[in-house]
C-alpha cells in the first residue's frame, strides 16, 4: 500500500492538474510514497518535491509525412524536458501508437531518477510519437524521421537535450534522425546517442540495457550468496533489451526459456537459441512466432500475460509498462520465482510490486535495473566531447562498475531509511537526493 503523509497534498494537486494521465500519476505516486520519509529529515526539500513533479517543458508538435502511395499522413510528436538540475535532458524517443502525453510524462519523470542513479551528469527527458513503425517501408520510416526531426531540432542540442532510442527507435531511426539534424543545423555534434559506430556511436551501447540488467541481477543475487548460474529465466519482449539480457544471462550460465512480442510468446524448454531470435528480429524484422519454424520442438502461444505462468527462478519483464499485474505476480510467486528485474519501464503494476515485496522477492525496479542503457548513452556523450572512441571492453567495464554502484546506492538508501532490501524505496530515494540537492543549491 502506498502511503503519503508529507506529500499527500502535493499528490492531490498533481492529480487535479493531470486528471487524464493515469500512467503519469502511477509513476508520481510511487516516487512520492518512497521519498515521503525523506521530508521528515529534510523539510527544506518540500518545495523541491512540488517542483519536481511538474515538467520544465512539454513540447507537442505536428509531424506530417508522405507514405509510399503519396498520401499525406499526420502524427503527433512529443518531447518532455522534465528536469535539468544535474545535466542536459537525456532520454529516449518512443515510436508506438500508444504514445500520448501521459506515457511521455511518466517515462520522462522516471528518467529523472534513473539518470541520477547512474552517477553521471544527465537530467531527465523523453519523447516520441504515436507513429506506428510496424509494416512501414524503409523509405516511409526515413521520411517520418526527417519530418519529426525538422521540428524537434529547434529544441535539442549536445549541451541542452540529447535524445536516444526507445521502443520503435533503433539504429536505423537514429541514423535518419541524425542525418536530418545535421542537414538542418549544420552541426556534427553529439546531439543523439545510440548512433552508428562510424559516426560517433559507442561500442556496447546496443547491448547496454540488457547487459546492465543482468549485471544488476547478478549483484543482487551475489548479495544473497547466490548467482544466475543454472537459473531458469523467463524474459518478456524480444527487442534490444530482451535480446541482450538473454545473451548475458546465457553467458553467466542461466537457461532462458521464453521470449515474447506484442502478439504472443515462445517457450523453448531446451533454452532459447539466440542467433535465430537475432536473425528474426534484427535482420528479417519479423514476429517472434517465426521461431517455431526453425525449432518445431518449441511452442508458440498467442497473448502476452501467459508467459508469466511458465515456472522460473528469475523473471525479467523487458516489454512494456504494466505488463505484470497482481494475478501474474501471484502466479510467479506460487511457481517459486525468487527474483524479478525490470528491463522495461514500469512493467509491474503497483499491486504486482506489493505482491513481490510481501513475498520477499528480490525485486529490482526499472529505474535501477534498466539504467545501463542511458548510462552508456552518457558515456557516448563523453566520448563525443573528447572526440575519441573507447574499446568494447573499456565501456563494458565502466557499465559493470556503474551497475555495481547503483546497487550499492539503492541498498544503502533503503538501509538508511529502515527499509533494508526494499529497492523500490532505495532507488527512488537515492535517485531523488542528488537531484534535490542540486535543485536546492540552484535556488528553485
Ligand atoms: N530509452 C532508454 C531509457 O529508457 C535509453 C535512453 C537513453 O539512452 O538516453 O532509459
Amino acid at each position: 500500500m502506498l502511503i503519503l503523509k508529507n506529500t499527500a497534498n502535493i499528490f492531490e494537486n498533481v492529480k487535479q492538474r493531470n486528471r487524464h494521465e493515469p500512467e503519469f500519476l502511477q509513476a508520481v505516486e510511487e516516487v512520492l510514497a518512497s521519498i515521503d520519509p525523506v521530508l521528515d529529515k529534510h523539510p527544506e526539500y518540500e518545495s523541491v518535491v512540488r517542483c519536481i513533479v511538474e515538467p520544465e517543458r512539454l513540447i507537442i508538435f505536428r509531424v506530417p509525412w508522405i507514405d509510399d502511395m503519396g498520401n499525406v499522413k499526420i502524427n503527433r510528436g512529443f518531447r518532455v524536458q522534465f528536469n535539468s538540475a544535474i545535466g542536459p535532458y537525456k532520454g529516449g524517443l518512443r515510436f508506438h501508437p500508444s504514445v500520448n502525453a501521459s506515457i511521455i510524462k511518466f517515462l520522462g519523470f522516471e528518467q529523472i531518477f534513473k539518470n541520477s542513479l547512474t552517477g553521471l551528469p544527465i537530467g531527465g527527458g523523453k519523447g516520441g510519437s504515436d507513429f506506428d513503425p510496424k509494416g512501414k517501408t524503409d523509405n516511409e520510416i526515413m521520411r517520418f524521421c526527417q519530418s519529426f526531426m525538422t521540428e524537434l531540432s529547434r529544441y535539442i542540442g549536445a549541451y541542452t537535450d540529447v535524445p536516444a532510442g526507445d521502443m520503435g527507435v533503433g539504429a536505423r531511426e537514429i541514423g535518419y534522425l541524425y542525418g536530418q539534424y545535421k542537414r538542418i543545423k549544420g552541426l556534427n555534434e553529439g546531439v543523439l546517442t545510440g548512433k552508428g559506430l562510424q559516426y560517433g556511436g559507442s561500442l556496447t551501447r546496443t547491448e547496454a540495457t540488457g547487459f546492465g540488467l543482468i549485471y544488476l541481477m547478478e549483484e543482487i543475487l551475489r548479495h544473497h550468496q547466490d548467482t544466475l548460474q543454472d537459473k531458469t529465466v523467463v524474459i518478456s519482449g524480444s527487442g534490444n533489451v530482451a535480446i541482450y539480457a538473454t545473451e548475458k544471462a546465457q553467458q553467466l550460465g542461466a537457461k532462458v526459456v521464453a521470449l515474447s512480442d506484442s502478439t504472443g510468446y515462445i517457450y523453448d524448454p531446451d533454452g532459447i537459441k539466440l542467433d535465430i531470435v537475432k536473425r528474426i528480429k534484427e535482420v528479417e524484422r519479423k514476429r517472434i512466432h517465426e521461431y517455431v519454424r526453425y525449432y518445431p520442438t518449441a511452442q508458440y502461444y498467442d497473448g502476452c500475460s501467459g508467459i508469466w505462468s511458465i515456472p522460473c527462478d528469475v523473471a525479467l519483464p523487458c516489454a512494456t509498462q504494466n505488463e505484470i499485474d497482481e494475478g501474474s505476480a501471484k502466479i510467479l510467486v506460487k511457481n517459486g520465482c525468487i527474483a524479478i528485474g525490470e528491463g522495461a519501464n514500469m512493467p509491474s503494476t503497483p499491486e504486482a510490486i506489493e505482491v513481490y515485496l510481501t513475498h520477499n522477492i528480490k525485486f529490482a525496479p526499472g529505474k535501477a535495473a534498466n539504467a545501463g542503457g542511458v548510462a552508456v548513452s552518457a558515456l557516448e556523450m563523453t566520448q563525443n566531447s573528447m572526440r575519441l572512441s573507447w574499446s568494447f571492453e573499456e565501456v563494458d567495464k565502466k557499465l559493470q562498475d556503474i551497475m555495481k554502484n547503483i546497487f550499492i546506492s539503492m541498498r544503502d538508501a533503503a538501509i538508511a531509511y529502515g527499509q533494508e532490501g526494499n529497492y523500490v524505496i532505495g532507488s527512488n530515494i537515492a535517485g531523488f537526493l542528488k537531484v534535490a540537492q542540486a535543485m536546492h543549491a540552484q535556488g528553485t
